[in-house]
């Protein structure tokens, strides 16, 4: 199995090729060069352990892996969930389920792709015998979960921009709370687009990302995305006989990544009806899969900070498989896209995605209506997939963060103050952090400086 960029650039690599350099070089995405079949058996029985899941599924793609050392890959990314299905699915009402995607060591999704990219990193030092500087922008649970998976690993610095006063107090603590010497948060006047930005740029000087030995860890890496598709057979795999068909998969939306991600699998055999991406305010990808225009707008803050975000980065792979593989009009859709802000899609089809949107007066109220309704409690993001329910479907909600890591959003909203320990031990700890100009030459001075 090899991977092509969806600009159509360059020569097809392998897994752990397109996972280290992360942005294919013409700019592109990395996407597989053939989707295999699902085998039928994963689709029959009964959920296996999600270690086990997780090697039947990357083996097909980390083909440049024997199954040795891939069996210990996942291993060591999953092994220590607190959740021994590492991805429960809770049945909230009879035709609806919250599939919780919070027991990681950060209590967020991100945990899923960053655990496993955190040691494919791990490996790829000692093979290359090379150190990394890892690079990348957040708004809010990837640098958390990047941090997580490569604090205090040898051969390894991090640098994470996030946009200041956006992201949740502990969503900021998990970030520089860690007392690892090899981890840098750096605050930006900004939004997380803006972050964003910088690292596209400087990721796009190959000669100083060369320099540097610069990787990426936001949701464009293969690695995470693929790592992603896991949980939507293991949600499928939970569910009865019966549940199967019409399966409706709510997904809580920003980057594209997470639901790309179960799309993909879906190309690859898994039986779905619809995915409803969910999004904020920062509507960008409602409106598109509403009208097949592209609009680029402000970032608008949001109590859901994760999705706020307007380029949503991973739509250039659906458009890619929207346009049949056609690279050249990729490269001129998303030319003009960079150029104008806007793209209108001609002959837009979209596939089987629809789209809800929440502001945040609807995100307090479905945070209200979960608990009086199911008795349980669903964080802000999560609350944005309660707008998406079908009632003629099986509808599986991603639970893409725990309530925890936003406890000033649920009190507003139902008066409880959802706690944790591990975020009450953060809170005893320094901060530490590296406030750095948001312009890309500043960024590029401060990592010149630090780089390992
Ligand atoms: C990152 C994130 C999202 C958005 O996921 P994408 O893959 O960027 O679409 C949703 N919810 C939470 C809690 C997140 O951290």
């Amino acid at each position: 199995m090899n991977f092509v960029s969806t600009r159509g650039g360059g020569d097809p690599v392998s897994f752990s090729e397109a996972f280290a350099q992360g942005l294919a070089p013409d700019g592109g995405l990395y996407v597989p060069d053939h989707l295999p079949l699902l085998p039928t058996d994963l689709l029959i029985d009964d959920a296996e352990p999600y270690p086990v899941l997780a090697w039947d599924f990357l083996s097909m793609f980390a083909t440049d892996h024997d199954s040795d050392s891939m069996m210990e890959l996942v291993d060591k990314s999953y092994g220590d969930f607190s959740d021994t299905m590492s991805a429960p699915l809770q049945q909230l009402a009879f035709n609806v389920f919250s599939l919780e995607l919070f027991h990681g060591p950060t209590l967020a999704f991100k945990d899923f792709g960053l655990q496993l990219v955190g040691n494919l990193f791990e490996e790829q030092i000692k093979k290359t015998g090379e150190s990394i500087n890892v690079f990348g922008a957040t708004s809010g649970d990837t640098g958390s979960a990047a941090i997580h998976g490569l604090a205090d690993k040898e051969g390894v610095n991090v640098f994470i921009l996030y946009p200041e006063g956006r992201i949740s107090e502990l969503q900021e603590r998990q970030m520089t709370c860690t007392e690892a010497e090899n981890i840098f948060p750096i605050p930006i006047k900004g939004s997380f687009d803006d972050a964003q930005r910088i690292v596209k740029e400087l990721m796009g000087d190959l000669e100083f990302k060369e320099k540097l030995r610069l990787s990426a860890v936001n949701s464009i890496n293969i690695a995470r995305i693929l790592a992603q598709s896991v949980y939507y057979v293991h949600a499928y795999m939970q569910l009865s006989q019966d549940d199967r068909d019409n399966i409706n998969f709510i997904v809580p939306t920003g980057n594209f990544g997470n639901v790309f991600a179960g799309w993909l699998v879906n190309q690859m055999g898994l039986p779905v009806d619809r995915f409803t991406v969910a999004t904020n305010q920062n509507d960008i990808l409602f409106n598109l899969f509403n009208t097949g225009e592209y609009n680029l707008g402000d970032v608008s803050p949001s109590v859901a900070p994760s999705m706020d975000i307007q380029v949503a980065s991973n739509f250039e792979r659906f458009l890619y498989y929207h346009d049949e593989k056609d690279t050249d009009r990729v490269v001129d859709q998303m030319a003009r896209f960079k150029k104008d802000g806007k793209l209108k899609i001609s002959n837009f089809e979209r596939s089987n995605f629809s789209a809800v949107r929440c502001d945040d007066k609807e995100i307090l109220a479905n945070i209200k209506r979960a608990k009086a309704d199911y008795d349980y409690v669903v964080d802000p993001h999560t609350a944005c997939g309660m707008a998406g329910i079908d009632p003629e479907k099986t509808n599986v909600i991603l639970a893409t963060a725990s309530p925890a890591k936003f406890p000033d959003v649920i009190k507003k909203a139902i008066g409880e103050t959802p706690t944790n320990k591990t975020l009450e031990a953060l809170k005893k700890k320094e901060i530490v952090n590296y406030p750095v100009d948001a312009t890309s030459d500043a960024i590029r001075a401060f990592l010149e400086k630090n780089a390992i």
